[in-house]
């Protein structure tokens, strides 16, 4: 695959996703992923994120957004200092409550993690002077992802994104994007897979000027069709090829679409 075609492709299916939007929702759902910035968010803000990728781990983004409110209603604002002193007692109280989503490992990491976020936010005197202390994006992202529980790798990536730190999420929705392109080999999580997105996306972010969180935002529009802002996906479970500009397509040449 020539270097240039990630660019030509990205601009297509960019193209096409701005084609989509309802009104001018997409831009300002790309601009929002673009401005995010970690060192303008208060620690409580942080963590409350980190429990938003937490529930919303395995379901459709809408559940976890139209239940958020009484969510936090029920976890206390999601405030990790009042959580950290919750005991085993509180999470059966809540594995009773129809108002939340009632997954005990799930409740178990927020409460858990609210002790680990509070510890290191003591440690560091701030979310935002750890992130100033841990600037490799490789070293951050383990730290992160060993340190917490319930964040596996894509889930640490969401979380890291959602805070506005700048990097593409290899999900099953970008795997499969970038296996139909021809790009990697399978639509598998492996470490090879993983690095030549990381690699992929940094050239287009180079050659475009776009930051990873507004790539990211692109080719996840483009398979999500995003319902909020768009009105339907492109590179979807079945894709709808003949709809898509990308016409060098790996997959769309061996299926004649
Ligand atoms: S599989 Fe189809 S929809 Fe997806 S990128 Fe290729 S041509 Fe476009």
């Amino acid at each position: 695959m020539k270097k240039h075609s990630y660019v030509t492709s990205f601009e297509l299916i960019r193209k096409k996703v701005l084609e989509l939007s309802i009104g001018n929702k997409v831009e300002e759902h790309l601009k929002i992923r673009t401005e995010l910035n970690p060192a303008q968010l208060e620690d409580k803000t942080v963590f409350k994120r980190m429990c938003a990728v937490i529930l919303s781990s395995g379901f459709n983004a809408s559940i976890v957004k139209n239940m958020w409110d009484q969510l936090k209603t029920e976890f206390n604002d999601f405030d990790f200092t009042v959580l950290k002193d919750w005991g085993p007692e509180k999470i059966e109280i809540l594995m009773k409550n129809e108002k939340v989503i009632r997954n005990k490992n799930k409740i178990r990491a927020i409460i858990h993690n609210a002790k680990v976020f509070n510890n290191l936010i003591h440690k560091h005197q701030g979310f935002n002077k750890f992130l100033q202390e841990n600037k490799d994006p490789e070293l951050l992202f383990i730290s992160i992802r060993d340190s917490f529980y319930f964040l596996g790798s894509i889930t640490t990536f969401d979380f890291l994104k959602r805070i506005g730190l700048n990097y593409i999420k290899p999900d099953i929705h970008v795997r499969r994007l970038f296996h139909r392109l021809g790009w990697i080999d399978s639509m598998k999580e492996t470490n090879k897979n993983l690095s030549t997105i990381f690699k992929i996306a940094e050239y287009i972010s180079t050659e475009t000027g776009f930051n990873l969180n507004y790539i990211d935002g692109v080719f996840w529009l483009f398979c999500s069709g995003y319902k909020e802002v768009m009105t339907g996906p492109i590179c979807c479970a079945i894709p709808k090829c003949t709809e898509c500009y990308v016409k060098h397509c790996k997959y769309r040449k061996e299926n004649n679409g």
